[in-house]
């Protein structure tokens, strides 16, 4: 059974003990690699250790909060099921949990039932805010309903809660080379090379990100982030059929916990994505070119074409090969073009970490009511 709190898991697709807390086939640590890892003797792994004390401690809090805040499901146990229970003094609608029987009052309520997505696509963000120093970075997630292209859920690296040293972000001052050939499939080589130049896959170093000094909160990892985000996509709706992500491996790693059940079960299919944008208004067919194998797991990729533009996309667990076609980000490349048009969006370098996460949710509240009016 998968938790929602395991985070230390064998994480291969395939792997009987994908998402189990705990095997007879696991040990750890192992340093073989050169950083804490749990070995799944299993299937070979050796993914990276967490303080599973620490991130259980700060997702309990984040996601509480969150649940507090939008109704969704209940702070306290996190289940879905919850009644309407009158209201509060001031006329807000009170929420009654139908397993552990607590009463809260959403802050945000949800003005519309959610509609579970067939497919969602995310993509992360980097956003320049003012930290100690101009120009520090925010390591933004956005996932989309990739079919119907709202905007389901955003989270940054910014925390307000408290969080343990293990969980910090830790700028080194060694940016990854950004990676931006022009060709396509040189691009989705050149990253799977840079996976293996981190310490470990999990840790991107995308950046400095301190906060000004006093200020409240903390930058976490990318990686943590990540798992947060996901973890809250899965409490809302644990069977989505189909996940899309932009092409890195952490990313991989927090979907495939997350919804580590349903990939086990063969009832969900997790692809990467590297997708030029697109801005010719023909709409041709997609044709697939071909197959192309790349990175150390050798995972098979389908390069496609349309008009001048490419994509290519992975299957990371098993699904329809011939689905590649209809795999696209073009939820997330629509928003973030309209996104770049916001003056509120413009002037992010003149903001706090908080603020600049602020502005880009109620941004993307907006958009979303715009898209419904279409
Ligand atoms: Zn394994
Ligand atoms: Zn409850």
């Amino acid at each position: 059974m998968t938790s929602l709190f395991t985070i230390n898991c064998c994480k291969s697709f395939g792997c009987q003990n994908l998402g189990l807390a705990s095997s007879p086939d696991y040990s750890w640590p192992e340093y073989r690699l050169g950083y804490a890892a749990l070995h799944c003797r299993a299937c070979g792994s050796y993914p990276p250790l967490f303080n599973e004390e620490q991130f259980r401690r700060w997702l309990s809090v984040y996601l509480a909060d969150f649940a507090a805040n939008s109704g969704y499901f209940c702070p306290r146990c996190y289940q879905r099921e919850t009644i309407r229970y009158g209201h509060n003094p001031r006329g807000s609608q009170r929420v009654q949990c139908q397993g552990c029987k607590k009463v809260w009052t959403p802050k945000q309520p949800a003005l519309t039932a959610l509609v579970p997505p067939a497919q969602i696509a995310t993509i992360p963000l980097i956003v320049p805010f003012q930290g100690v120093s101009s120009d520090q970075q925010l390591y933004v997630l956005l996932s989309f309903d990739a079919i119907r292209g709202k905007v389901l859920h955003i989270s940054s690296n910014f925390t307000p809660h408290p969080v343990g040293s293990s969980l910090l972000y830790r700028w080194r001052d060694n940016a990854e080379p950004p990676v931006i050939h022009d060709d396509i499939i040189e691009r989705v080589s050149q990253r799977e090379t840079q996976f293996l130049r981190r310490s470990q896959f999990d840790e991107i170093q995308y950046g400095s990100a301190m906060l000004k000094r006093n200020a409240n909160g903390a930058i976490l990892r990318p990686v943590i982030a990540a798992h947060g985000h996901f973890r809250i996509l899965s409490r809302l709706w644990p069977e989505v059929k189909t996940h899309i992500i932009a092409h890195e491996c952490f990313l991989r790693g927090a979907v495939i916990t997350a919804w580590a059940e349903q990939f086990c079960h063969h009832h969900a299919s997790l692809w990467f994505i590297d997708e030029e944008i697109n801005n010719d208004k023909r709409t041709l067919p997609w044709q697939l070119l071909g197959n192309t194998w790349q990175g150390w797991w050798q995972n098979q990729w389908q390069i496609w074409q349309q008009g001048n533009t490419r994509k290519m996309v992975c299957l990371l667990t098993e699904g329809q090969v011939e689905k590649g076609a209809s795999i696209t980000l073009a939820a997330g490349h629509h928003f973030l073009a309209w996104l770049q048009q916001q003056t509120e969006f413009q002037q992010s370098p003149r903001y706090s970490a908080h603020s600049v996460f602020q502005a880009i949710r109620s941004l993307a509240d907006k958009y979303n009511a715009f898209i419904e009016k279409r």
